[in-house]
């Protein structure tokens, strides 16, 4: 059994999609929660709107190859039990973890886009290879940002877990 280039592609696209949806809940769920990091707030508000640009991105890739993007496919997506770890996360510290979980998203999907994108160039489609890399400009910007605010988020956890009366999780 084999299976085509353009069949791989078309998958993997489809799994993007069901990614992208994962990243929209999850980010919308943090984003929700914050109270007292107005800084990570505003840019996972930036990122969300950046997402459902992705969304569309992809919805014009899927049609333009005439892929159907079957709704059952986007609601089993494979990434469902890692969002619903981050999602599902409230503990004492959710402000740090979340911010560590974003990264490690974010990551994925720089990951998941660099090979897309070799595979769209494999398949001749260099429509589809620039479109993501609009899309892979946008993640490897969230992933820097988180990194380097990391240090910032944990040091102002610690300083609000440290103060009586003051809240300090999210
Ligand atoms: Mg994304
Ligand atoms: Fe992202």
């Amino acid at each position: 059994m084999s299976t085509s280039a353009n069949d791989n592609l078309n998958d993997w696209l489809r799994d993007a999609h069901a990614m992208e949806q994962q990243a929209e809940t999850m980010l919308k769920a943090q984003a929700e929660r914050l109270e007292h990091y107005p800084d990570l707030r505003a840019r996972i508000v930036q990122h969300i709107e950046e997402t459902r640009g992705q969304q569309s991105i992809l919805d014009e890739i899927l049609a333009r190859r005439g892929v159907s993007n079957s709704v059952l496919k986007d609601l089993g997506g494979k990434l469902a039990a890692f969002g619903q770890g981050v999602g599902g996360m409230m503990t004492s510290d959710e402000v740090v973890k979340g911010a560590m979980a974003g990264y490690v998203f974010e990551n994925l999907e720089i990951a998941s886009y660099t090979s897309l994108i070799a595979a769209a160039k494999a398949v001749g489609d260099s429509a589809t290879a620039a479109s993501l890399e609009q899309i892979l400009v946008q993640e490897k910007a969230m992933a820097a940002w988180l990194l380097e605010h990391l240090p910032q988020v944990t040091q102002a956890f610690l300083a609000r877990s440290a103060t009586p009366g003051v809240e300090a999780k999210v």
